[in-house]
C-alpha cells in the first residue's frame, strides 16, 4: 500500500488536509536555512506562531492596567485558567468539572497523591510500570518515605516479561490479584515515555477498583497525541505536562484530572490555599477554608498568566483541529513512518512500539543494537532530531499538527545511509 519514494511522501503531504498546520509553527533551521526534521515533539513541542500575540496581549495589558488587568484585561486575569478547562478538557476526553490547568506536571502528580494516596499499616504499597519515568518513580519513592514506609519494599514494578520490551496488562491483573490486599495506588504511565506503548486504562482502573486500590494515570505523553477518555476510563485521577505534545513551551504549565464521583467530596485530605478554596468568597479573606468541587479544588495559588496565554494558544489550535482528525493523521503518518523503517535491510535496529496503532500514540522507539548511541550523534549532526533514551532506544515522534509525510520520509532516507 505505501510506498518508499519521495514522490509518494509528497503526494500524501498533497492529500493531506491538516498539512496547512504546518505552517503555523516555527520549525528551527540549518544554518542553510532548510527545515530540521523535527522528531522531539514529546519533548519540547515546536512553538505555534500565534502563541506571541497572546502572551503579547497580557503583556500589553498588564502594561495597561497593572493590578486592575485582573479584571479589565481583554481577558481577565482572576479567571484566566477557567478559560481553558472546556478545551483541555475535550483533549483528554473529561468533563470540564473534572480537569485544571496548574502547577506542573510532578507537583500535581504530589498534591494528587495527598489526596488518593492514603495507606495503611497494611495496605500501603503502589505499582508503577517498571519503565517508569524517573520524576515519577521519585515522586512515588518519595510519597512512601513520607508517610513512613521502605521505598524499596512499599514499590511493585509492573515488568515486562523476560526477553520482552512490552508491559502484559494481565501481569498486572496477576500482582493486584494477588498482592492487591497490600496494594493502595496504582500509579502508571498512559503511553509510556520509552516504549510508546498505549496502555488500556480502562483495563487499568477495573483492575485495581477491584482490590479497592485507587487508579491514577501519568497523561504526560498521552494528552495530545492520543485520545484517553479519562472520564470514561473510570481512573481516579490524572496529571500531564503541556510542554510535550500540547506546544505551550518549556516548562509550561500542567493540567490536572480528578473523576467526578470524587468531585464534591469535601472529606478527601488535600492541600489548601486560596485558590482552591470557594470563588464566590475568596476576597472575604477571614473566611473559613471551604473547598471547590471537582479539579479546581487541587488548586493552591493563582496562576501564571503568562504561561497560561501560552496553553490558551494551543489549546485553541487543537479545538479548531479536534483530536479525531489530529489522530487520524497522527495513525497514518506513524504507519508510514513504520513502514519505512521496515524497509531497511538491517539487524541493528528494532522498533519496540507496538504495531498496533491502537497500542501507540505517534512515538516509534527505536532499538539500537549494542546500545550504539553513536547513531543518535550522527542523526542529529545531519539536523534529524530524535532523542536518545538509556539504555538503548531512539525515540522518534512525528507529530501530526506539524511533521510532513516528506519528513519521514527523508528522517529514514539519513537514518538508512547511516546504516
Ligand atoms: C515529561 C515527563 C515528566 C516531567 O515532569 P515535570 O514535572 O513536568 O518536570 C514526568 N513524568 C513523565 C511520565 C514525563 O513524560
Amino acid at each position: 500500500m505505501y510506498k518508499a519514494t519521495l514522490e509518494y511522501a509528497q503526494q500524501l503531504d498533497k492529500e493531506d488536509q491538516l498539512s496547512y498546520l504546518r505552517d503555523q509553527f516555527h520549525i528551527p533551521k540549518d544554518k542553510e536555512g532548510n527545515d530540521w526534521l523535527y522528531f522531539t515533539g514529546n519533548s519540547l513541542g515546536l512553538q505555534p506562531k500565534q502563541t506571541q500575540q497572546y502572551i503579547q496581549q497580557e503583556l500589553d495589558d498588564w502594561a495597561k492596567f497593572g493590578v486592575e488587568g485582573h479584571f479589565e484585561a481583554k481577558n481577565p486575569w482572576m479567571p484566566y485558567h477557567e478559560f481553558l478547562t472546556e478545551k483541555m478538557a475535550t483533549i483528554v476526553g473529561a468533563k470540564p468539572l473534572e480537569v485544571v490547568v496548574m502547577n506542573t506536571l510532578t507537583t500535581n502528580l504530589h498534591l494528587l497523591m495527598v489526596s488518593f494516596y492514603q495507606p495503611t499499616k497494611t495496605k500501603y504499597k503502589i505499582v508503577i510500570e517498571s519503565d517508569a519515568f524517573p520524576s515519577d518513580r521519585y515522586a512515588v519513592q518519595s510519597q512512601l518515605k513520607f508517610h513512613g514506609f521502605d521505598p524499596e519494599e512499599g514499590l511493585i514494578e509492573w515488568k515486562p516479561r523476560e526477553g520482552e520490551e512490552l508491559l502484559r496488562i494481565e501481569d498486572l491483573e496477576q500482582i493486584v490479584s494477588e498482592q492487591g490486599d497490600e496494594i493502595a495506588l496504582l500509579l502508571i504511565g498512559g503511553v509510556n515515555y520509552y516504549t510508546g506503548q498505549y496502555l488500556d486504562l480502562k483495563r487499568i482502573a477495573e483492575i485495581g477498583h477491584a482490590k479497592d486500590c485507587f487508579v491514577g494515570i501519568d497523561l504526560a505523553h498521552g494528552a495530545g497525541n492520543i485520545s484517553p477518555e479519562l472520564h470514561e476510563s473510570g481512573v481516579d485521577f490524572a496529571a500531564w505536562c503541556t510542554y510535550k505534545y500540547l506546544n505551550s513551551g518549556p516548562g509550561s504549565l500542567a493540567g490536572l484530572f480528578v473523576h467526578e464521583k470524587h468531585a464534591y467530596n469535601k472529606g478527601l485530605p488535600r492541600f489548601a490555599g486560596w485558590w482552591n478554596h470557594n470563588k464566590e468568597t475568596r476576597f472575604n479573606m477571614r473566611q473559613p477554608f471551604d473547598v471547590m468541587p471537582g479539579g479546581e479544588g487541587w488548586q493552591l495559588s493563582n496562576p501564571p498568566i503568562l504561561s497560561m496565554a501560552a496553553i490558551r494558544s494551543s489549546l485553541d489550535l487543537f479545538d479548531k483541529v479536534g483530536m479525531k482528525a489530529l489522530r487520524e493523521k497522527s495513525e497514518r503518518l506513524t504507519g508510514y513512518f513504520e513502514f519505512l523503517i521496515n524497509q531497511i535491510d538491517t539487524d541493528r535496529i528494532k522498533v519496540i512500539t507496538p504495531s498496533n496503532p491502537k497500542e501507540r500514540g505517534c512515538q516509534l522507539s527505536i532499538q539500537v543494537k549494542n546500545a550504539d548511541k553513536s547513531l543518535h550523534h550522527k542523526l542529529t549532526e545531519k539536523n534529524v532530531i530524535t532523542d536518545w533514551r538509556e539504555p538503548d532506544v531512539i525515540r522518534c515522534a512525528p507529530v501530526p499538527m506539524y511533521n510532513s509525510f516528506e519528513d519521514v520520509f527523508r528522517m529514514v532516507e539519513v537514518l538508512k545511509g547511516l546504516l
